[in-house]
């Protein structure tokens, strides 16, 4: 029941001498790098007899020893010098990403893997799917084990992003939407005060659960060729008793006065929003909070209603802005589905996070080129951040019938790579492109391509060209010290639809990003009273090390005051156009920094009256 526990941690006091030697060999040198601090570790193991401490070890005896035995005292950025993969956490927030359980999805997309023991779309092989499961997908669990692991590897763990994936966000009942996002705020309130209930929780599945990942028995190899069954069909037949179970708790809370148990996917909107509250002013705040759906599952009800649990980014399939490549793939919605999704998103202020899919069965690389130019020359769709992934060919997927009967075959790599590179020349600016190629693991890709690296592949394509992509990753100043002065606000203009939107951004005269905020102008009538008059600030962004809420750091682009300056801005320009209130779709966790600049707590959004001189 405790594989996970089964490796013993490194008893420090032990190896007491030899950590504290090689932290101090590490602290003395003026600049590592990666491999220069590899090959410390390394020589220091030959000379303390062989013994080589991992990362997570080393930060560990310098939390433990700080400030004794000649080490200097705690310091974080000291801890930035240990950590693994800084990259990670470079954009000022941390991210974590919790599975929700296998479970119906209303799709029956063709490129869609079959794999019944997980939500619908992951497989069980990839690396945050296989936490989920380790975790019996509960949102506590993989919450906790997330954070604590973070910590162990040196992340900062006071701004945390949380991103729900899995299947359809909103085709899962309410009550367990509810639940799911309490429980998340739940453990990052236990973390933040050190408690840990993992163990008594983890206990509790074991017992009652079956997606215990003891207790899952589910082996059942789903080949997409001759596909007799649905995912949704086999899901709800194997996991009966879980569905009973998860169904059953509401009858029992509301007839039975049942005691709830942390199990009980229950809870009410009053809970989390008392939860929302707490989170305000806890260690651990959510500063961002996104779910993944279908364009054809958002209305103005669900807008408003995902807004209400926290909400502040929506990932959302587009795959295709070609009606019968959607029909091909038995999307099961149309391009004007996803228009009308963007819309209602856009005017609620989310930013838009989109997956869209070259090499879909029907379509070809010139069509994708042209799909692509569309997404970005169409007000209603251009997305702020965007993942392309190339349809792979999954053995549980039913694509696996048209590449048996040769109707349709992965593209060769350089016919990939061509419809690759002129995908990134369109990406404009203001979009970021966070993935591309989806993170599958090879064995499970019957024929294509299985280079994860691949956008590396393209960017060095595009180097050798004297060309680089102009998307907002591409661009970003990650590590390097930003010298305000050096920097300036460039402005982009474009229409988004319902309105005129703005992209701020802080560059260099090279163009790397420190900064931006993404500003709506919407000219469309709101999606609620709420938000009449109003224009909107869908993000405020600025890079450098995610640090303490409230810690003062020097020449790191996240304190340069860049925020208040974005947001002073976008206040002054929708002054000048009109608009006497500027809204803002903030995060639970970061409303204080929006009262502190004036905004004050509405319903959904906050909300700041611009007078003369722009300040309430
Ligand atoms: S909607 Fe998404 S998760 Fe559902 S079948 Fe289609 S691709 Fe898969």
């Amino acid at each position: 029941m405790h594989e996970k526990h089964l490796k013993a941690p490194l008893d420090l006091d032990t190896h007491r001498a030899g950590l504290i030697s090689i932290l101090k060999a590490i602290f003395a040198a003026e600049t590592l790098s990666p491999s220069d601090l590899n090959q410390l570790v390394r020589n220091q193991a030959r000379a303390n007899g062989g013994q080589l401490y991992s990362r997570d070890e080393l930060i560990r005896a310098y939390r433990t020893y700080a400030g004794t035995d000649g080490l200097p005292p705690f310091d974080g950025a000291l801890i930035q010098r240990l950590r693994l993969k800084p990259v990670r956490t470079s954009s000022g927030v941390t991210p974590v990403t919790v599975l929700t359980k296998p479970f119906p999805c209303p799709g029956e997309c063709i490129f869609c893997p079959n794999d019944v023991r997980m939500p619908k779309s992951y497989l069980s092989d990839e690396p945050g799917a296989q936490r989920a499961e380790q975790n019996s997908f509960d949102p506590y669990l993989q919450t906790m084990s997330r954070l604590t692991a973070y910590y162990n590897i040196g992340h900062p763990t006071e701004k945390i992003e949380i991103i729900i994936l899995g299947g359809t966000w909103s085709f899962y009942p309410e009550t367990y939407q509810l639940w799911f996002v309490k429980r998340i705020f739940d453990a990052l309130h236990d973390y933040g005060a050190g408690i840990d209930r993992s163990v008594k929780i983890e206990g509790m599945l074991f017992e009652q659960s079956q997606l215990h990942p003891l207790r899952n028995t589910t082996h059942v190899d789903v080949h997409g060729e001759q596909l007799d069954k649905s995912y949704n069909q086999i899901v709800q037949s194997i996991y009966e008793a879980e569905m009973h179970r998860s169904r059953d708790v509401m009858t029992h809370i509301l007839h039975d006065g049942h005691e709830r148990s942390p199990l009980d996917e229950y809870a009410t909107w009053d809970e989390l929003e008392a939860a929302h509250r707490f989170n305000e002013t806890a260690p651990s705040r959510c500063v961002g909070l996104v779910i993944e759906t279908r364009p054809d599952q958002i209305s103005a009800e669900e807008v408003l209603r995902v807004r209400r649990l926290g909400c502040t980014k929506v990932q959302i399939g587009f795959q295709s802005l070609n009606d019968t490549v959607l029909k091909m793939n038995r999307r099961g919605h149309t391009v004007a589905a996803t228009r009308r999704a963007v819309r209602l998103l856009r005017s609620a202020g989310f930013k838009i996070h989109a997956h869209w899919m070259p090499n879909l069965y029907g379509s070809s690389p010139q069509a994708d080129v042209e799909d692509y130019q569309r997404m970005f020359d169409d007000p209603d769709f251009r997305p702020d951040e965007l993942k392309i992934y190339p349809c792979s060919l999954i053995e549980s997927a039913e694509l696996m019938r048209h590449y048996k009967n040769g109707t349709w075959e992965p593209y060769s790599h350089q016919a990939l790579l061509d419809t690759l590179i002129e995908c990134l020349r369109a990406t404009p600016e203001y979009c970021r492109l966070t993935r591309i190629i989806r993170d599958i693991p090879g064995t499970d890709i019957v024929d294509g391509n299985k280079l994860t690296n691949f956008r590396q592949i393209v960017e060095d394509t595009l180097k050798k060209r004297g060309e680089r992509s102009r998307d907002i990753r591409a661009r970003e100043v990650r590590y390097q010290q930003v010298v305000a002065g050096d920097l300036h606000l460039d402005e982009q203009w474009y229409d988004g639809g319902i309105g005129q939107e703005v992209f701020l951004q802080f560059i260099t005269d090279t163009r790397e990003i420190a900064g931006f905020l993404r500003l709506s102008l919407p000219t469309c009538d709101p999606i609620t009273p709420e938000l009449a008059g109003a224009a909107m600030i869908r993000e405020v962004h600025v890079y450098g090390q995610a640090i303490d809420i409230g810690e003062v750091s020097s020449g790191k682009a996240q304190h340069a005051g860049l925020g208040t300056q974005l947001i002073e801005r976008a206040a002054a320009l929708a002054q000048e156009h009109g608009y006497d209130r500027l809204a803002v779709i903030s995060a639970v966790g970061t409303r204080a920094y929006y009262r502190k600049r004036g905004f004050i707590d509405g319903v959904l959004y906050q909300m700041r009256t611009l007078t003369t001189d722009s300040r309430a």
